[in-house]
């Protein structure tokens, strides 16, 4: 099967079983991959009412057919499962290693299911999967047990952990790999921890059949000079996405205090240009990029060092303005704190800003935060509360719930201020001046996640007071990115880069000889679409438009501050955005696919509960004929993105601008009790991998892709695996207990062939990139 490994990898940690079933033709054609293949494996096996933290859930790490190929941002893998924080679909797309050291041991995915009765991890080298003790690791972080399995085992094996959140089934634990790449979003460490699998370590050595090697070297030769050939790219190589905060800020999206407001008075101390300057020490990509977007920064106070990749945009955003942290250093610490613990810094950093403006307004005191004051800016309370939540203690029993559910049970209007949809608390962009950006927010299939639909630069471009046209975006965006996470790439190239969508359609054909073009692709990808959908209604039941709610702060509340002072969303443009995107979905006016759209995709053959086929049968929702008037208030210039003055804060507001909280990053006392990880990757060293050895090619194969062009030393992309991070002794002795399938005795393997992408020098002239 040329473009797949063609091989499932199932694990049952109930019964301590391992097997392997072979992927079909039909699998690949209809659902590609990665998210494809995630969400019709849990639509198909995890049955209706599942509890998503009990034994019948399943966790699926799938990769893509172009995962670990010559693509450029070939390093993409999907982490699904039933969402602990929705009751829905969820997954994660994570950069990285792990995707490709996936598809060279042969399998394209892994489905985890059952329960293990004590801490295991997954142990993957080639044909050799065993379930393996990891009641050493149990209790560490996430960045600290990467470490010491890398010790123990090698450091050629690609390794994913979780943390003390993820342990203690916080709702929005990450998993994490490569120290500093997260699946973030939807509660994906959560159910790890739930089953108690504390990791995944792979090796493999395979190749990956390709349909016709001479077009796929051809084609990604061609990706790869697109990209070095653009202007963005040098921008891209030295601040990665914490150069969108500036921009971020002058459009007035840039979440602020719980996003009351969309313009941080600190911003530019939390720059792409002042991380660099000040805490950056190297560049890091995932497999076969040459944007190497990831930053990895050192900090080193009186009382604490510690070594973080990041922060990127999403980060700063919400653990930076929303919690009114205005220093690089402090936004670093929190970031490198909910890395360890193995929490999404996107709803930590809402959590935390959710229950600091519940303080603000008196509805939580000191009384009920175990003592800690929780100021907006304060960087010792934020710490402090974040170990409450990973160690699920006092306040932060309630808060590992997430924002909608803490705030139901705190009441008091705080529901107001809980800015999530569908459960899943709301990424970095504050949209009520930005239509398209709040639809795709609003109807994103699994919370409040922007990578579905990144609208908000249309809002721009057509104007951000308007609401027509909007909903036909954001559907075009919600099919063409999520097919990048079927396909197992990075979408920045296309999004910063303007690489031509039609190339990817050529790769893809080339790789898999499945004779597929772009719509071809789009097509597969409304499928995904509309069955996560039937996921949604299936899970959470026929709620209308009550799935896809706006938090009541967006249209009860104007913008206090900045460039979109005065601005709100009503409801009625709200209900005008959703009833123009169902329409153009070809669903209901309840937000079901009709049969019709049904049948278009082939989904109506599917098992769908009788209710969803009886509300399906109802007509295509009918767009308004007028859109809704805006409510009147002072007008913000259209074209206000293009250029901002230098904006100054508004000296009334409702908000208190408070100052970052303390000038040390952190006292000691709020530091965690695990030493600070050992230096992984001092700056001058080359990545800690030895030298690549450049695989020899097999007729119609690739092993590895080479990167032929060796990169200046400043922009490669190390591994910033330590070296000698913790005492090896640290490392579990305990046998494996439990080898399940080794069909062959473990390899003895030569050093790693890792080819070791190199980024090139940039060729452009400087344009900042804007967008994301
Ligand atoms: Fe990874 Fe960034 Fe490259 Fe995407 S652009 S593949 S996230 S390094």
């Amino acid at each position: 099967m040329n473009g797949y490994a063609g091989k499932i990898l199932r694990v049952n940690l109930s019964k301590g079983e391992v097997s392997t079933e072979p992927l079909t033709d039909k699998m690949a054609r209809d659902y590609i991959g990665g998210r494809g293949f995630a969400a019709k494996i849990l639509y198909d096996e995890v049955p209706k009412g599942t509890d998503p933290l009990g034994e019948h859930n399943k966790l699926v790490i799938a990769s893509g057919p172009l995962a670990g190929t010559l693509v450029p941002g070939a390093g993409k893998i999907t982490l699904a499962a039933l969402s602990p924080a929705t009751g829905s679909y969820g997954d994660s797309n994570m950069g990285g290693h792990i995707a490709t050291e996936l598809r060279y041991a042969g399998y394209d995915v892994i489905i985890v299911e059952g329960k293990s009765t004590y801490p295991v991890y997954l142990y993957i080298d080639d044909e050799v999967v065993e379930i393996r003790d990891a009641t050493g690791y149990w209790g560490k972080g996430a960045l600290q047990t990467e470490t010491l399995l890398k010790c123990s085992l090698g450091d050629d094996f690609q390794i994913c952990t979780i943390g003390p959140a993820g342990e203690n089934l916080v709702k929005y634990a990450c998993v994490s790999h490569d120290f500093g790449r997260q699946a973030g979003r939807t509660g994906t460490g959560t159910v790890m921890g739930s089953k108690k699998l504390k990791a995944v370590a792979i090796r493999g050595s395979k190749s990956i059949p390709l349909a016709n090697f001479n077009e796929a070297l051809k084609i990604g030769r061609e990706l790869f000079r697109d990209c070095m050939a653009h202007p963005a790219l040098k921008e891209w190589q030295d601040y990665g996405t914490a150069g969108v905060v500036e921009w971020a800020n002058e459009i007035g999206a840039f979440p602020t205090r719980n996003f009351q407001s969309g313009y941080f008075e600190d911003y530019k101390n939390l720059s792409g240009k002042v991380m660099r300057k000040h805490i950056v020490k190297n560049d890091k990509a995932c497999f076969c990029c040459p944007m190497n977007c990831g930053k990895y920064s050192h900090v080193k106070t009186p009382t604490i060092e510690f070594y973080v990749e990041g922060p990127e945009y999403e980060t700063t955003a919400l653990v930076g303005g929303n919690l009114a942290i205005g220093k690089i250093e402090d936004v670093a610490y929190i970031n490198w704190l909910c890395d360890d613990l193995g929490m999404d810094t996107i709803s930590a950093g809402n959590v935390v800003g959710f229950a600091m403006e519940c303080y603000e307004k008196n509805i939580l005191n000191k009384s009920k935060t175990d003592g800690l004051e929780l100021k907006f800016g304060n960087v010792v309370a934020t710490a402090a509360l974040l170990h409450k939540i990973a160690k699920r203690e006092g306040i932060g029993d309630l808060l590992a719930e997430g924002v909608r559910f803490a705030s139901e049970k705190i009441g008091k209007g705080s529901e107001k201020f809980a800015i999530q949809v569908k459960g899943l608390e709301w990424s970095g962009y504050e949209s009520r001046n930005a239509p398209a950006m709040m639809l795709s927010y609003l109807t994103s299939d699994i919370g409040a996640h922007h990578n579905r639909a990144w609208a908000i630069t249309h809002d721009i471009a057509v104007g951000r007071d308007q609401v027509e046209s909007k909903a036909q975006k954001v559907v075009q965006l919600q099919h063409i990115r999520p097919m990048f996470d079927m396909l197992g790439l990075c979408r920045l190239q296309w999004v910063e880069l303007a690489i031509d969508l039609n190339k990817y359609a050529t790769a893809f054909k080339a790789i898999t000889g499945i004779p597929y073009n772009l719509d071809d692709l789009l097509k597969a990808s409304e499928r995904v679409w509309n069955l996560t959908r039937l996921f949604l209604l299936r899970e959470q039941g026929l709620k209308g438009k009550e799935h896809d709610k706006s938090p009541a702060r967006f249209y009860e509340e104007r913008v206090p501050s900045g460039p979109t002072k005065g601005k709100v969303i009503s409801k009625e443009e709200i209900q005008y955005l959703l009833d123009d995107y169902y329409r153009l979905r070809g669903w209901t006016s309840d937000g079901v696919p009709t049969m019709g759209k049904l049948k278009e995709l082939g989904l109506d053959v599917m098992d769908i509960p009788q209710d969803i086929l009886e509300a399906a049968k109802k007509p295509v929702a009918v767009t308004p004929k007028t859109p809704p008037k805006k409510a009147s208030f002072k007008e913000v210039p259209a074209k206000i993105a293009e250029k901002v003055p230098a904006l100054k804060v508004e000296p009334k507001k409702p908000i208190q601008p408070s100052k970052p909280a303390a000038k040390k990053p952190a006292p000691k006392k709020a530091a965690p009790s695990k030493p600070a990880p050992k230096k992984p990757a001092p700056k001058k060293a080359a990545p800690s991998k030895p030298a690549p050895k450049k695989p020899a090619l097999k007729k119609a194969a690739v092993s590895r892709p080479a990167a032929k062009k060796p990169a200046p030393k400043k922009a490669a992309a190390p591994r910033p695996a330590a070296k000698k991070p913790l005492p090896k002794k640290a490392a579990p002795t305990k046998p494996a207990p439990k080898k399940t399938a080794p069909k062959k005795a473990a390899p003895s393997k030569p050093a790693p062939k890792k080819p070791a992408i190199k980024s090139s020098p940039a060729k452009g002239k400087k344009a900042p990139a804007k967008k994301r």
